[in-house]
């Protein structure tokens, strides 16, 4: 048994979480948990985002499974999702996007992996009011946060059967600070010659994601870059119900759905709890959990194929319905 650390959140945070644990547990994941709320709600009640014993508890478990958290606007908090990454150093955040063959989407060929540097570039969150009308905002790149990053995708190619790295980047107006990134890319590649390496400014990446998913295997980018791009491909494979993601450090490390925490639709019992599902098959995969992860990943497989799903999906199943029916399907 291992034991993790599971945050709760805010929004659709508890139905998903709920509902994904129902089902780990069903499955015999072989894991115990120390659950906390944390966020928005739990501020008003305690006076603290994260509670001192949820943060310890992580430090102690190193592997946590976090919902979607709210950080409260105007009240001068940073992001508590960036302030997680940044505190922990989870430096590698890793998206995959796959189509699969029971959501109709016009992009079934799509089977992509975002690697987002996850500490750095814009979201140092620095900023600098110089008159009334002018903001500047600071973009970081360093050597160590790119080699770090770019080496783990090309080595995540290697070790996944994948074929070819894609560095995304803007370097044609960026020259120093995305130029940087694109140099340090194309040393790295050469020590990966069994991976096919290539480089696409992120306008056009967009632009042939949509028409050509296909040129595409792991892509690795800045962290602005990653954060838009990643959605992207969410809404190429049926929405960000269906993205899950993994934030790797050192020795640490958060898994999560890459969705926000939908205050249009918390409390409706209507959330899709599989990118925190597929999150936690994630996880499991980290400790080396491959065969009740792939017994989930089976059923949640069928489900979609078999079951009432839920309305981002054209169902109308409730949180919980299409949890029972991954259940009956493990
Ligand atoms: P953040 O800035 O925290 O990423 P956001 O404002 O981008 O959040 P989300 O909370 O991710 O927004 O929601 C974007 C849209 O996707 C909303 O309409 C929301 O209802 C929908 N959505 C997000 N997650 C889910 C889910 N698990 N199930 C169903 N719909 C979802």
């Amino acid at each position: 048994m291992k034991t993790i650390t599971v945050f709760k959140g805010d929004g659709i945070g508890p139905e998903i979480t709920d509902a994904t644990l129902s089902i780990l547990r069903a499955a015999g994941a072989p894991l115990e948990y120390e659950c906390f709320d944390v966020g928005e709600a739990e501020y008003e009640r305690h006076g603290a985002l994260i509670p001192e014993a949820a943060f310890a508890s992580f430090e102690k478990t190193k592997v946590l499974l976090k919902s979607p958290i709210t950080t409260p606007i105007g009240k001068g908090f940073r992001s508590l999702n960036v302030q997680l990454r940044t505190k922990y150093d989870l430096y590698a955040n890793i998206r995959p996007a796959k189509a699969n063959a029971a959501v109709k989407t016009p992009f079934p060929q799509v089977d992509v992996v975002t690697f987002r540097e996850n500490t750095e570039d814009l979201y140092v969150g620095v900023e600098e009011q110089i008159d009334e009308d002018t903001v500047h905002a600071t973009k970081i790149i360093t050597r160590g946060a790119s080699e770090r990053i770019i080496e783990d995708a090309f080595r995540y190619a290697e070790t996944h059967g994948r074929k070819k790295v894609t560095c995304v980047h803007k370097a044609n107006i960026l020259k120093l600070s995305d130029g940087l990134f694109l140099s340090i890319f194309r040393e790295i590649a050469k020590k990966h010659p069994t991976i096919e390496a290539a480089d696409r400014i992120v306008d056009a990446t967009c632009m042939e994601l949509v028409m050509y998913p296909e040129r595409f295997d792991v892509m690795v980018m800045p962290n602005l870059y990653g954060d838009i791009v990643s959605d992207l491909t969410s809404g190429l494979i049926g929405g960000l119900g269906l993205l899950p993601s993994a934030n790797i450090g050192k020795d640490m490390a958060m898994f999560e759905a890459v969705h926000g925490s939908a205050p249009d639709i918390a409390g409706r019992h209507i959330a899709n709890p599989t990118a925190l599902l597929w999150s936690a098959c994630m996880l499991l995969e980290h400790l080396g959990e491959h065969g009740v992860a792939g017994r989930i990943r089976a059923a949640v497989d069928r489900a979609l194929a078999e079951a009432n799903l839920t309305p981002d999906l054209g169902g109308t199943a409730h949180t919980k319905e299409y949890a029972e029916a991954i259940i009956d399907r493990l």
